[in-house]
């Protein structure tokens, strides 16, 4: 008889600052979803965007997640460290055709786009560079490609990513791998079968499922989350310079509140060990709060 493979989840937080509220509730939404179903829970640092990179924070970051007893399975995942990994499925999908060099620039398509900017890739390059002009980035070809993926709080979402956005860039013209392809690459690597993450990369999820079928990967199940907001209404993040929670069990009742998930006995006290092993036995996607 084969064991099941144990499910997996991930978070996968970009290390340009500390750990905020709205990034705590993401680890601790992703945490609690995979345990409830015995599952191993990976972290995975997404530091390929050196620019947006603070020295640090990575650290930071991982103690924070200790000290609210939220330990991962296995190693630390660094993206950096995954290049050839990225290198090989570009590679992968330029030799069948998929992926394609590009030479258009932002100005260009801004140009091209005349100020809407939820325009289409208009497709330029799609057949080929444009005479004497050099590649810059590269772009993942959408046309006819149709997505289907579960979201357990919106249920089956379709899409044609060829309408949303269309061709998309894979690869930078800067150099480094853009966030789209490493999050596939890696998912697939790290055997993830949930992703739970902020609701602001739903809109990410049909070109990320489209990468899978395109790279013969399986698609896991999604969990969106509400985003946390600060008081003006913005998504609470790093960028507009959220503060730094503080690690104690008053926060992480909070959090636990925030996801819509039963108060955990008082009996428990500030054991935050004993608060997650409450939490996940417990846990279920559909208390979410989701207006
Ligand atoms: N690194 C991304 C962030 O910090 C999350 C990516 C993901 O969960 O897919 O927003």
């Amino acid at each position: 008889m084969c064991a099941t493979p144990l499910e997996q989840g991930r978070f996968a937080p970009s290390p340009t600052g500390p750990l905020h509220f709205g990034s705590l509730v993401t680890a601790l939404g992703s945490f609690l979803a995979v345990r409830h179903r015995g599952g191993e829970w990976q972290v995975r640092l997404e530091d390929l965007d050196t620019t947006r990179n603070v020295p640090g924070a990575d650290a930071e970051i991982l103690l924070t997640l200790e000290r609210f007893s939220l330990n991962w399975d296995g190693p630390v995942l660094r993206q950096s460290q995954r290049i050839d990994a990225y290198e090989a499925a570009l590679a992968a999908l330029l030799a069948r055709g998929q992926a394609y060099p590009c030479a258009c620039s932002r100005q260009d398509l801004r140009q091209l786009a005349a100020g809407d900017a939820m325009a289409v890739y208009p497709g330029t390059c799609r057949e080929g560079l444009p005479a004497g002009k050099p590649a810059r980035s590269f772009r993942f070809k959408t046309s006819g490609l149709e997505t289907v993926f579960h979201d357990e709080l919106k249920g089956e979402l379709r899409t044609h990513p060829e309408h949303e956005g269309g061709d998309f860039v894979i690869r930078r013209a800067d150099g480094p791998f853009a966030y789209q392809l490493a999050v596939v690459v890696d998912d697939a690597f790290q055997g993830i079968t949930q992703v739970v993450r902020g609701a602001d990369l739903l809109e990410s999820t049909p070109r990320q499922v489209a990468l899978q079928q395109a790279l013969g990967y399986p698609t896991p199940r999604y969990l969106h989350l509400p985003l946390v907001l600060s008081p003006s209404g913005t998504k609470l993040s790093k960028q507009t310079g959220a503060r730094a929670v503080t690690p104690d069990a008053v926060t992480l009742r909070a959090a636990l509140r925030f996801l819509g998930q039963p108060e955990p006995p008082a009996s428990l006290g500030n054991d935050m060990k004993k608060i997650l092993m409450f939490s996940a036995e417990h846990f279920d996607c559909k208390n979410i709060i989701t207006e």
